[in-house]
């Protein structure tokens, strides 16, 4: 078995086409013949006119304008003079070989599209990247495969697959995805959750441990791959594949629906999201609104902080595409295990406990403040709440919302108008948070559990540690306990109590925390629905009743076998 981080959901059980992308290995060195080097240029990117105007009219005919547009893009960057020029120029004034040339040349325009403050211009650099590269295997005699003309159904195994891949992909003939590179936020995973193919992404060494042709099996939701699979394995995996069908038919009846119990009782479910293309998945799964965006990943894959221009076009973004649904955007929640390397945050003996989330934020004022602007202006666009992640006490909570009112301030000097009735709220995810749940009330506009750490740090189990992995117990009752505490806490004051930590979407805890009076469950999009079947066939006062019971009980095995003989 071979195990990645599972990056988007479902079976997949085919075989495997390995993708040997050969590395492009630019040569270096000088040229005494510049012309015949010119010449080799101007060739390939005449061999790669043709690919790519071949692959744009089967592409139109069979999938659409849409889907084709991308490479009447990449026709245009081909045919850039600014880039032709500067190439031949090298080749001809440096006598360097054709490869080298256009390889610095590549380098330097997809810099100048990275430092763009526009998005848009910024996802260029990707695109300059795709048709240089293309040119430059067609100089080097390397084969480029295209997924768009796939007639066989396979489980794509490849280092990466570049944008334009994806774009254009056959998916109906693709029954899974495997990359060695990237994470769960990564541009594939996020292209394949979109997509709906399962995937696992960052499996090291894939290309070479999976041989093309081998029968693979694996569920994307548990990253782990197994090759050859026995009989036995693949019977389970065909059955696990058969019931997800039935179930996704059956759930579509939900989408339009409330998430209303027999009794009467609606709450809402809401989807996390760490991009704008998330958006899509969220609203195709009819979630209620955003409960989490996770803003870090913003941050990451990048050499300096986005600023707040850039900033401002993505929530604008998100909050339009979430048509007015209520949005729940979390301040930069830097450390622990998201590294951000330009913030220069030093090695700590234990970082979760350390120099994270708001903690950075409130000693970084000026980044903290970029965003603060930027989401108030991106306010107007939709129905924005604004969420302090990592709050371990009142002081905390004060200080960020004095930061706020200066941005506030700073923006009115301006002129430049922004929503008055942004909600405040607070991510209760430390023990003491939640200990002083009453108090904190207050002082914000609505509470969010974050399951993931609020279980971290009570139980004193680092949530990334294998070895104390089985202490790491949503069941267990000091747990449970503190999240009843925090929604009383919540109700008292009139506040709103959401959860989106990983808890939010566990089926055998929905009657549970419904009955403890959670409001708004917010979890990964593809279970949104799943748990809308389920609060529609509870009863809102037996759950009340069952969650009194399980707060008697004295551990999570108890509260487990509780759950088991009880839930239908
Ligand atoms: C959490 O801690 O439950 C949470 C939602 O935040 P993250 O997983 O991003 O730390
Ligand atoms: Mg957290």
């Amino acid at each position: 078995m071979l195990v990645g981080k599972s990056a988007s959901s479902g079976i997949a059980i085919g075989r495997a086409l390995v993708i040997l992308h050969n590395d492009i290995k630019i040569e270096d060195g000088l040229t005494e013949t510049p012309q015949n080097e010119v010449k080799r240029l101007m060739d390939s990117i005449q061999v790669a006119k043709g690919e790519l105007t071949a692959l744009h009219d089967r592409v139109l005919v069979e999938m659409g304008a849409d889907k084709a547009a991308i490479f009447e893009a990449h026709l245009m960057i081909l045919e850039d003079p600014e880039m032709i020029d500067a190439t031949t120029d090298l080749i001809n004034n440096q006598k360097f070989k054709a490869t080298y040339a256009l390889d610095q040349v590549a380098k330097q325009f997809i810099s100048i599209f990275h430092s763009m403050d526009n998005e848009y211009m910024k996802e260029r650099a990707v695109d300059v990247k795709d048709v240089t590269d293309r040119i430059l295997r067609i100089m080097l005699g390397i084969k480029v495969y295209d997924l768009s003309a796939l007639k066989e159904d396979v489980v794509l195994v490849a280092k990466d697959i570049t944008p334009s891949e994806m774009a254009t992909l056959k998916r109906q003939h693709v029954l899974g995805l495997i990359t060695e590179i990237g994470g769960k936020t990564s541009h594939t995973a996020i292209m394949a959750r979109t997509l709906e193919i399962p995937a696992v992404v960052g499996l090291k060494d894939a290309t070479k441990l999976i041989l093309n042709n081998e029968m693979l099996a694996f569920s994307g939701d548990a990253g782990e791959v197994f090759q050859s699979p026995d009989e036995k394995l693949l019977t389970k995996f065909k059955k696990q594949k058969a019931d997800d069908e039935v179930l996704k038919t059956e759930l579509k009846n939900y989408i339009g629906q409330k998430s209303t119990t027999l009794d009467n009782h609606t709450v809402k479910l809401e989807a996390n999201i760490a991009s704008v293309i998330d958006t899509e998945v969220a609203m195709k799964n009819d979630a209620e609104g955003v409960g989490l965006f996770r803003t870090e990943f913003i941050y990451m894959d990048r050499n300096t902080a986005p600023s707040e221009d850039e900033q401002f076009e993505i929530y604008k973004a998100v909050l339009e595409k979430m048509q007015s649904r209520p949005t729940v955007i979390r301040t930069l929640d830097v450390g622990g295990d998201k590294e951000i390397s330009y913030l220069k945050i030093t090695k700590e003996d234990n970082p979760f406990l350390g120099f994270r989330a708001i903690r950075y934020c409130l000693q970084h004022k000026d980044l903290f403040k970029d965003q603060l602007r930027a989401l108030l202006r991106a306010s107007v666009h939709g129905n924005l709440q604004i969420m302090f992640p990592m709050i371990s006490g009142l002081e905390e909570i004060l200080l960020a919302k004095e930061i706020l009112e200066e941005a506030k301030l700073e923006l009115q000097k301006k002129d430049i108008s922004y929503s008055k009735t942004v909600k405040i709220g607070i991510m209760i995810e430390i023990p003491s948070a939640a200990m002083m749940s009453d108090i904190l009330a207050k002082h914000v506009d609505f509470f969010s559990i974050g399951t993931n750490d609020l279980i971290q740090y009570t139980c004193a189990v680092d949530r990334m540690n294998e070895k104390v992995h089985h202490l790491y117990d949503p069941f267990h009752p000091a747990v449970l306990r503190l999240i009843a505490q925090v929604i009383s806490a919540g109700h008292q004051a009139g506040i709103e109590v959401a959860m989106c930590g990983e808890m939010a979407s566990n089926q055998k805890l929905t009657e549970v925390l419904l009955g403890m009076g959670l409001t708004h469950f917010s979890m990964t999009p593809s279970a949104i629905l799943k748990t809308r079947k389920n609060i529609k066939n509870l009863d809102f006062k037996k759950a009340q009743l069952k969650a009194e019971k399980v707060l008697t009980l004295s551990s999570g095995k108890e509260i487990v076998d509780f759950l088991d003989s009880t839930n239908h």
